[in-house]
């Protein structure tokens, strides 16, 4: 048991409300995919999958079987769409009841293979490159692409075409982004013609859901959005942040005036300093730019500023204005703000600050 004072708290309370605020923006009859893919973006994609099997969802996506399989030993029923399925796992995808994203020839052939015992047809989900230019099959592939699907009706079945928008949070692509949803819909109504039934069609993510209410189709796949973000400063402002870092001071140490902190001496106390010493640093999912960098985190409601050099394993604050001492709570980050302004200092997005928190990290669901 891992009883680690550093701990990313889980908050289910505010994973609700970020659900139900994203669902309310939908029409009744459109579906609710969750994408809940490298761990559930950081957190714990089995928690988070037990609280959304609760809530009215009706799909799960994570990006490879690895992560399905994982879901599924936990006992989780939902349907999953495995994102960027892979050729090596499509045999343990069968196994464990994922659905497959496929998105080349070659890969819908040999899935098509693998399928050759089925009792009714498997549900496949057809990826469309709409121009993301990264996974799958565009306008002109159609004829090659029904060549395989139409003969093998007994064996696999469309249950959704999809695609995915590369600007969908910017308000100055709104052109490219119509673009592409044109794209996608013409692509998947002809599917839909040449296959002779209706496949779902899905396009937004979380910041497409809402800036394209049209294009909304039969699906959404909030991502992000579930974990408090928009990527649209008034809409981040209605969610409620749901990962909070937090650790406690291992050790205060009392320097003298023009002593230094950590490797290489990068910082030096201009006055007698005590300095608080944290159990994470950058393996644990700190980015060693935020070093000496005016970053802050908080003790006993002041801020503390990180001090020389963030180590792999420890992390250094100077705390001489600050009345604390060893044993006392400090939280790393626990609203939107201060996850922006971290992922800001080193020029990237919430995205990859919450992704990076590392698997040592205790997770506690709250
Ligand atoms: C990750 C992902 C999403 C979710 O995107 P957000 O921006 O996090 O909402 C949706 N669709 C696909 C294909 C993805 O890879």
């Amino acid at each position: 048991m891992n009883n680690s004072p550093t701990v990313l708290e889980i908050h289910s309370k505010a994973i609700k409300h970020n659900l139900l605020y994203f669902q309310s923006k939908l029409q009744s009859k459109t579906r609710t995919l969750v994408v809940i893919k490298a761990f559930s973006y950081g957190s714990d994609a089995i928690e988070i999958a037990k609280i959304l099997e609760g809530q009215h969802v009706d799909y799960l996506a994570v990006s490879y079987a690895s992560e399905g399989i994982e879901l599924r030993n936990a006992g989780i029923i939902l349907p999953i769409l495995i994102l960027h399925a892979q050729i090596e796992n499509f045999d343990k995808i069968i196994e464990y009841n994922l659905e497959p994203a496929i998105y080349s020839q070659r890969s819908l052939k040999l899935f098509i293979e693998r399928c050759e015992h089925v009792n009714e047809p498997y549900a496949i989900h057809i990826k469309i490159n709409s121009g993301m230019n990264r996974l799958g099959f565009k306008m002109e592939d159609r004829a090659g692409l029904m060549s395989i699907l139409i003969p093998a009706k007994e064996r696999v079945k469309v249950k959704s075409t999809f695609s995915h928008l590369a600007s969908s949070e910017d308000k100055t692509s709104k052109e490219f982004t119509m673009s592409q949803i044109i794209y996608f819909n013409d692509f998947a109504e002809k599917i839909s013609i040449d296959l002779g039934y209706k496949p779902m069609k899905h396009i937004c993510n979380s910041s497409g859901i809402l800036q394209y209410p049209e294009a909304h189709f039969d699906m959404v796949r909030i991502g992000i959005g579930l974990y408090g973000f928009a990527n649209i400063p008034e809409e981040t402002k209605r969610l409620k942040n749901t990962h909070f870092l937090k650790t406690k001071i291992s050790q205060i140490q009392h320097l003298d005036k023009g002593e230094s902190v950590g490797y290489n001496q990068s910082y030096r106390v201009e006055r007698p300093s005590r300095i608080a010493t944290l159990s994470l640093g950058y393996a644990d999912g700190l980015k060693r730019v935020w070093s000496n960098s005016g970053i802050s985190v908080s003790v006993n409601q002041y801020l503390a500023p990180i001090v020389g050099k963030i180590c792999m394993c420890i992390t250094m604050i100077d705390v001489t204005d600050i009345d604390c001492k060893e044993g006392d709570e400090v939280i790393i980050f626990k609203t939107q703000d201060q996850i922006l302004e971290l992922a800001s200092k080193a020029q990237t997005i919430p995205y990859e600050i919450l992704t990076s928190i590392s698997q040592r990290v205790r997770r506690e669901l709250k």
